[in-house]
């Protein structure tokens, strides 16, 4: 259906804040959770997300959500009717012409994820105060090598692409490398973007995507995908699920939120775990229960989600996403409680490990 207005006229038309404007998508304030710049509307779609509470649906939804207009028809005939002065008309225009000349690449294999990766991981530096982060963390100096953590480079990420390029690997379709107006690779870092990368490995310990960590004092925004969506010849990272251990090999898995939290959880306990990169974000999750349910003998899903869940509805509300999908697919959902002063599974375990319980 061809509609007189798009996503962004519907956000203008209930206020909603812009934060951030991208090529394809805009990220607004969230009006259900109340997340600053958590709200994707992706234009190309007329389609909404939030990265914080998980809420999602289609522009028609959005305007219902947050009027008292009842149903889809209703918002479609008052929209079509107050959607028709000019300038919007050409604005909505001029956003189709941006979002049509950009072109996406599919996602290359994982194969080719690891080769490249690990070739540009090679390349760069873990800086002495990154390394102290995770020795804090509980994690040992083997496993910090094993991990390859390295430092996101400050100055020198534009030689990076050439000395990767001489290394034969194939960058286009590795999301976080994309091409500029001259048709030059490019790597998506910039100045601003100081932390460190955490690998997120499969069970066969390939990289299929990385996070970013940044070195910054907002607890709510500290780690990011590398990523090169809404980029020409860019791709999405479409966040994997971290798994550390023998996730397929016994009877029960813990679940929790994060790929590093989940690398040191496992570390500091022995346990299998599989990491989402949020607590809401389990559309992958539910690709790794289909493989478990075919291909392992697993029997119990442990829910290791943070335990802020008595003052943080979207937590909350995760657990019972979680509980709900394990159940789904065959599996006894369990969840593990732990002293709600250590708001991590991590924490709790690193209490564990240095008051010598563990
Ligand atoms: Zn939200």
């Amino acid at each position: 259906m061809d509609f007189p207005f798009d996503i962004y006229d519907v956000a203008d038309k209930i206020g909603l804040v812009l934060k951030r404007q991208h090529n394809k998508s805009a990220d607004y304030n969230c009006p259900f959770c109340d997340g600053i710049g958590k709200l994707n509307l992706n234009v190309e779609y007329n389609a909404y997300r939030c990265n914080k509470c998980g809420a999602y649906g289609g522009m028609l939804d959005l305007f219902c959500k947050c009027t008292n207009v009842p149903d889809r028809k209703t918002a479609y005939r008052f929209l079509n009717a107050t959607s028709s002065d000019d300038f919007s008309i050409q604005n909505r225009e001029q956003r189709q012409a941006t979002v049509s000349s950009i072109k996406e690449v599919p996602k290359a294999d994982i194969e080719r994820l690891d080769f490249c990766y690990r070739a540009m991981l090679d390349e760069l530096e873990f800086d002495t105060p990154h390394k102290w982060n995770l020795l804090d963390r509980g994690l040992s100096e083997e496993v910090i090598q094993e991990n390859l953590y390295k430092s996101v480079p400050v100055d020198t990420y534009n030689i990076l692409v050439d000395k990767l390029l001489e290394k034969d690997c194939d960058l286009i379709g590795v999301p976080g490398f994309f091409t500029d107006v001259n048709e030059e690779i490019r790597v998506n870092i910039h100045n601003h973007m100081c932390g460190f990368f955490v690998p997120v490995f499969n069970e066969k310990r390939q990289i299929q995507g990385m996070q970013i960590r940044l070195d910054t004092m907002d607890t709510k925004r500290k780690y990011m995908w590398f990523s090169s969506a809404e980029k020409m010849n860019g791709c999405l990272s479409k966040s994997p699920v971290q798994i550390s251990g023998d996730v397929f090999g016994g009877n029960a898995i813990y679940v929790t939120e994060g790929a590093l939290k989940g690398q040191i959880a496992h570390f500091l306990s022995g346990k299998p775990f599989a990491a989402t990169a949020g607590v809401n974000q389990q559309k992958e999750l539910e690709t790794l229960f289909q493989r478990l349910q075919r291909e392992s003998q697993c029997k119990i899903i442990v829910d290791a989600f943070d335990m802020d869940d008595d003052t943080n509805e979207h937590v909350r509300r995760g657990h019972q996403s979680l509980a709900w999908l394990a159940d789904k697919y065959g599996f006894i959902p369990k969840r593990i409680v732990w002293d709600r002063r250590y708001k991590g599974i991590d924490d709790y375990l690193l209490s564990m490990k240095n008051n010598g319980g563990i």
